[in-house]
């Protein structure tokens, strides 16, 4: 059983879930991820063939039965979640102190049937289900009106704090909206109040105009590398039309966000070698409670789809904990100097 705690101390929450703790750790510590061998490969529950060692799936892309082999994608709950659907979504005071039960759902997405595969050796298609299959579980969470905020990201190697080898993506979905995430809502909805537009708008037409940090574009999405990027070269996709949705999307704009991955990713993977990452989607909050009733109405004009690519080229030390500031080696007009460059040799 797990619970979300308030932690009085610095403004901020903490889930306790001690499940987590059986998790295998299938990473040798500080190995890359390409070094890192599977403790036992031929043990993979994420495998093709391994369907028994899994929860029953909630979601495949497949032409026969579930649970069986012949998938493109596979979603199952995670074995050792965060949160539970099953228990009773309820706050309780202790003393000072206040927590809310682990109310909730945590979906394991296995992007793929291959075991140990870059994401720069993936094809279009598998792109394209990937990023199908997620938009199909933000679709069907969607229907349940407590689930207020659902956390959409991709954990790869080490440092980027996987436990597992095979390519994955987690969906941790929660009847609360985390404080960083109300936020980073209420910052963009002042913005969007203030100036008749969203900053979304405002920096896709700064940079567009500009040029110097766009690394690739097409109709629907354009990547670039954030003026203040906080990691090394930290790459953001963001949509060029009023969609705030990953659900909003018809299968023209999930090609479209699929070519862009596809073109950053194997950039990234020719500047910087094999390296370990996190991907994370800027899904605002799902529905209207009393923690979002004062943007919810607004979120179609004050938000836009964005996806986040984080290399952890470096591991976070004291200084970037205590201040929230993170320092970063690298100029973002250089990165996607050199992000552009690897695509231009590839063509
Ligand atoms: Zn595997």
């Amino acid at each position: 059983m797990s619970d979300i705690r308030y932690d009085l101390l610095h403004d901020d929450y903490a889930l306790i879930a001690p499940e987590r703790l059986r998790r295998p750790d299938c990473y040798k510590t500080g190995k890359k991820s390409s070094e890192s061998e599977f403790s036992d490969r031929k043990k993979c529950p994420f495998c093709e063939g391994r369907e028994h060692l899994t929860p029953h799936e909630i979601f495949a892309i497949r032409d026969n039965d579930p649970d069986e082999p012949g998938w493109k994608t596979r979603v199952v709950p995670n074995l050792y979640k965060a949160v539970q659907i099953e228990t009773p979504w309820q706050s309780e005071e202790v003393g000072i102190y206040e927590k809310w039960s682990g109310f909730g759902a945590h979906e394991v997405v296995i992007d793929t049937p291959r075991h140990l595969t870059r994401m720069d050796d993936w094809s279009e298609e598998e792109y394209f289900n990937w990023l199908y299959t997620l938009r199909s579980r933000l679709n069907d969470l969607k229907n349940d009106s407590r689930l207020v905020y659902i956390s959409l990201f991709k954990n790869h190697g080490h440092y980027g704090g996987a436990t597992q080898s095979h390519p994955h993506t987690q969906i941790i979905a929660l009847a609360a909206l985390p404080y960083r995430q109300r936020q980073l809502l209420l910052h963009a909805h002042n913005f969007y109040k203030s100036h008749g537009h969203s900053l979304f708008e405002s920096v896709l037409h700064m940079e567009l105009d500009d040029k110097k940090r766009i690394v690739a574009e097409n109709d629907i999405f354009a990547a670039i590398c954030p003026y203040a990027s906080t990691f090394t070269f930290e790459t953001y996709i963001v949509c060029k039309k009023p969609h705030a949705f990953l659900n909003d999307l018809d299968d023209n704009g999930l090609e479209a966000l699929a070519d862009l991955l596809s073109q950053t990713i194997k950039a990234l993977y020719r500047q910087v070698g094999d390296f370990d990452f996190n991907i994370l989607f800027n899904t605002p909050a799902m529905h209207k409670n009393a923690q979002t009733e004062d943007f919810f109405d607004d979120t179609d004009k004050m938000w836009r789809i964005g996806v986040r690519i984080l290399p952890r080229l470096y591991r976070l030390g004291g200084f970037e904990l205590s201040s929230g500031v993170k320092i970063n080696p690298l100029d973002p007009d250089e990165a996607a100097s050199l992000l552009r460059g690897s695509i231009k040799e590839r063509e």
